[in-house]
């Protein structure tokens, strides 16, 4: 993808917008955001007809501030060492906003992923996990890809068995990769993470009763119109936790074109189509733009909250200075050049920062990992105990006043909490924490929400360095 500014440079322009509200010590700015390394990757793939392709990666490690590092892999044609070290860097900032103890980093692989058979897909999986391990590049306690585009729990599982093959009995080898099948080691509420932690989000956000007054909105989710932009795994279950709470989407944007239907599209319909090799432009609309480069202009549609969740720098000066929506949710990384956030913040409208708000991923990730480390199930050993203990509750209760409960009621209360129970428990505490964060921060510095959540992260990142007596 041609970047009007440098992917990278554009973080770094936020970056410093942010650094200008601390005080830090000379070259420590500098030192936290430059990108520590970036690995350049090529080996051979034999194609099925027999010839030979040489396939580019990528891996970039952006702070080691905090260790393993962390960031997802994807498959993409436009991936480029400068994309890979803008998306680490973010990951850097995100995980530090959500204290998720990890380091920032991101990879990729530069092919057209529909262009190539399950096979070859397993060989370049395998042959690039294999180039990351000589160089000591991935494992559970140095670096641990996950999910991002064209990579989800298949390509995942291809990684983690070739580096569990190669790790020769590790202990908690698993947890070299994050994102994998449950059968595999992957935790509950993995795959719909990113989407739900978006729904957190956007959901605190129009909770905030001044906020949404000053924006011109009514408070709360129910009645809401949202137009998204790439209906692929965040925007989908992004979707479907928003249409649950009474949001409507009006507009969908694919690669195929742009539909927009001010009655409500319906979005699990298209998404079937579309997994069965259909196209969003068989279904009815008002309006439909043929071709994904043209289906930007479905950016400007009328709607309450604008929800990115496919490329980066897609709303450019041009585009923002059109944009109709009073949210835009940022649920796709760097969807919002340096530029056209400006012209956004100028014509008032609120942005949930992709650092903030696509983080419930990472977030999840870390419990995977966790779970990998201690070989052990969320809930497994409570999870009978404090049923019981609550049933015991309830028995006194009704002892004490001589009243019964409704035993349907009793026998629901009386279940302790599942894995998928505690890891959603988990990533909501964490998204409304960060948004707490981001918010408190933007009034004390009255700036907007990515500056705010930037300088938190700087501020935390910072002192892990002065804490150690680096940069007193
Ligand atoms: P995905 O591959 O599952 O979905 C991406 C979707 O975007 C696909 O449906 C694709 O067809 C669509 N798309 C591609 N080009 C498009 C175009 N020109 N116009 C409109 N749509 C287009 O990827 P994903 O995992 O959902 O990731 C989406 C974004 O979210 C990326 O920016 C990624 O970095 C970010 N993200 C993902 C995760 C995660 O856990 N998967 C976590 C954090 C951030």
């Amino acid at each position: 993808m041609s970047h009007p500014i440098p992917f990278f440079q554009q973080v770094n322009l936020h970056f410093d917008r942010a650094a200008r509200l601390l005080e830090l010590p000379a070259g420590l700015a500098e030192q936290i955001k430059s990108c520590n390394a970036v690995y350049h990757l090529s080996f051979p793939l034999q194609r099925d007809d027999g010839s030979i392709e040489v396939v580019h990666g990528w891996r970039a490690h952006h702070s080691l501030h905090r260790q393993p590092v962390k960031g997802g892999i994807r498959l993409s044609l436009h991936a480029s060492e400068d994309e890979v070290s803008a998306l680490a860097a973010l990951m850097s900032y995100k995980c530090a906003l959500l204290d998720v103890p990890f380091g920032g980093a991101k990879g990729a692989i530069l092919l057209d992923k529909a262009k190539y058979s399950d096979g070859e897909l397993e060989r370049v999986m395998r042959r690039y996990t294999y180039e990351l391990t000589l160089r000591n590049c991935i494992g559970p306690s140095v670096d641990v890809p996950g999910p991002d585009m064209g990579v989800g729990p298949r390509e995942l599982s291809w990684m983690a068995d070739t580096y569990i093959a190669l790790a020769r009995g590790e202990r908690g080898a698993a947890g070299c990769v994050t994102g994998k099948p449950l059968s595999q080691g992957g935790v509950r509420g993995r795959v719909e993470a990113t989407g739900l932690g978006v729904y957190f989000g956007i959901r605190e956000a129009v909770a905030e009763v001044d906020t949404m007054r000053a924006l011109g909105l009514a408070p709360g989710l129910d009645g809401k119109t949202v137009v998204i932009q790439g209906l692929g795994n965040v925007g989908l279950h992004a979707a479907r936790f928003l249409a649950a709470d009474g949001v409507r989407v009006v507009g969908i944007l694919e690669r195929e074109g742009a539909l927009y239907a001010s009655g409500g599209l319906d979005f699990e319909a298209i998404a079937a189509r579309r997994d069965a090799g259909g196209s969003l432009l068989e279904f009815d609309g008002e309006i439909r733009i043929e071709g994904g480069r043209e289906g930007v202009e479905g950016l400007t549609w009328p709607c309450d909250i604008l929800l990115p969740a496919a490329l980066e720098n897609m709303i450019t000066p041009d585009i923002a200075s059109r944009v109709q929506a009073r949210i835009v949710a940022e649920a796709a990384n760097g969807p919002t050049t340096a530029q056209g956030g400006e012209i956004l913040r100028e014509r008032g409208v609120m942005i949930l920062p992709d650092m903030f708000l696509n983080a419930g991923g990472v977030t999840v990730s870390y419990f995977e990992w966790l779970k990998n480390l201690s070989h052990v199930r969320f809930g497994r050993m409570e999870r009978r105990f404090s049923g019981a203990s609550t049933g015991r509750v309830l028995r006194a209760v009704e002892e004490l006043t001589g009243n019964a409960f409704d035993p349907v009621v009793v026998e629901r209360l009386s279940v302790g909490a599942s894995e998928a129970d505690l890891v959603r428990s988990g990533l909501e505490e964490t998204m409304v924490s960060g948004f707490q964060q981001m918010r408190e921060a933007a009034r004390r510095w009255n700036t907007d929400n990515r500056a705010a959540a930037l300088a938190v992260s700087i501020q935390k990142i910072a002192e892990s360095y002065s804490e150690r007596g680096i940069f007193p």
